[in-house]
């Protein structure tokens, strides 16, 4: 995800993801143990859907 900015924005619609906001992540489980590094690792690896795109998705 090149485009990765401060604010996660959702893959199906674009919309920023806003704080408190239910979210689904698809991501692969880090390889490394411990999660010291889930910030840097969900900015490189995670895909965020939001809570609307996801149930549409059903
Ligand atoms: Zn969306």
């Amino acid at each position: 995800m090149a485009m990765f900015t401060e604010a996660p924005k959702c893959q199906v619609c674009g919309k920023e993801i806003e704080g408190g906001e239910p979210v689904h992540i698809h991501m692969h489980y880090p390889k490394r143990k411990g999660f010291t590094e889930i910030k840097a690792y969900l900015k490189t690896e995670a895909q965020f859907t939001c809570d609307a795109c996801f149930k549409s998705k059903k």
